[in-house]
């Protein structure tokens, strides 16, 4: 049994990271300041005596003895990391650096959850590890794209330097089931709006494209690469590689609620990319075979109906005044 911690384990990924460790036979620790996260997303694996919660904050240090660290604290969205640009610079850098040196002190292997927007607007495609991107650094999504930046060269430099077990994986646009149905990104937005019968909102001409891949397909990347030797650090794409633009998403979603809501088309936000698709032969060649198995419509039907029921749910409540 491996004692593994998870850094942002009450978000939408991280929980369901925690629960698949769990069920792998490890002890877990879930470590989260709540910003984006919410207990309710891990309230099920309480009863289990190997799992444990520790509201913490990666900018403060943290001291524990584990054997694996998934370094996921940080808000994804853009309107959630937009919000406090400073508090997002500070989540990645001072995060890495805690986690970095907490797995110099005691050993451990570290795992860091970099992030396609390191490629920012790319002027290659689709995006393999070796290209450097197009990022701009003063733009509103720097917070984000350069702190994960930074956290990447820590990462390295913490291996170079110290000895640090350390991997990078960057992870491509990602959805499914126990996302915040109000945090701003697309596959939620899209399904809420059609489910709710309301506009749904294409930003710009919905040309711009995006690769969806299904949350299994990236837990299932991230434990592999914990796995490889410690010859491999990365950085390595992990993402669907096949390619959608927005106005293809919608249409999907439409068809999949049998929604009668209508398009509109709404302001595109600035330094927003216009396409993005990973490159994954280096993550098919040393993650055993790794490859998304998930299509975009069939995780979109468990997505769909995950948000259903925390409508119902939530008219429940509602209606019983609770
Ligand atoms: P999320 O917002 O649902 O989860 C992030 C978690 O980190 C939340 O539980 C939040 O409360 C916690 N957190 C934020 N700041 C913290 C801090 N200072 N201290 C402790 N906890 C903190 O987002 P997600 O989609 O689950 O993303 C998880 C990780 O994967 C992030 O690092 C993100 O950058 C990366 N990533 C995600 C995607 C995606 O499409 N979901 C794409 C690329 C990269
Ligand atoms: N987007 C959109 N409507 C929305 C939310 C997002 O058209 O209601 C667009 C957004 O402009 C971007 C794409 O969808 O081009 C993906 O946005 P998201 O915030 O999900 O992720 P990211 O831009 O970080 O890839």
């Amino acid at each position: 049994m491996k004692r593994i911690l998870v850094t942002g384990g009450a978000g939408f990924v991280g929980s369901h990271l925690c629960e698949r460790l769990l069920n792998e036979g490890n002890e877990v620790i879930c470590l989260d300041n709540y910003f984006t996260g919410r207990k309710s997303k891990v309230v099920h694996l309480m009863d289990n005596p190997y799992f444990e919660v520790v509201r913490h904050d990666v900018t403060i240090p943290y001291f524990i003895e584990v054997d694996e660290i998934y370094n996921l604290a940080c808000p994804a969205s853009p309107v959630h990391y937009q919000h406090n640009p400073i508090k997002t610079i500070k989540t990645s850098v001072m995060g890495a650096i805690n986690m970095l040196g907490l797995a110099k002190r005691i050993g451990a292997k570290v795992l860091q959850a970099s992030t396609s927007e390191v490629y920012g607007d790319p002027e290659m495609h689709p995006q393999p590890e070796h290209y450097w991107g197009h990022v701009n650094p003063i733009g509103i999504r720097s917070c984000y794209d350069e702190g994960k930046r930074c956290a990447e060269s820590l990462f390295v430099n913490y291996h170079e330097s110290n000895d640090v077990k350390v991997k990078i994986i960057r992870i491509f646009n990602t959805y499914g089931p126990k996302m915040e149905p109000d945090d701003g990104r697309v596959v939620s937005n899209f399904i809420n709006q059609a489910l709710q019968g309301q506009d749904i909102t294409i930003f710009g001409d919905g040309t711009q494209t995006r690769s969806f891949q299904y949350v299994d397909d990236l837990v299932d990347g991230m434990i592999r690469m914990m796995a490889t030797g410690d010859d491999f650090i990365g950085p390595v794409n992990i993402g669907n590689p096949v390619e959608f633009t927005m106005l293809e998403l919608a249409q999907n979603v439409i068809e999949l609620t049998g929604s009668s809501s209508k398009i509109i088309h709404m302001p595109l936000p600035s330094d927003d990319p216009t396409q993005r698709q990973p490159d994954i032969r280096l993550a098919k060649e040393k993650l055993n075979g790794w490859e998304p198995k998930i299509p975009l419509r069939e995780g979109l039907v468990d997505t769909i109906a995950y948000f259903d029921e925390l409508m119902k749910t939530a008219s429940i409540h509602k209606l019983m005044n609770v």
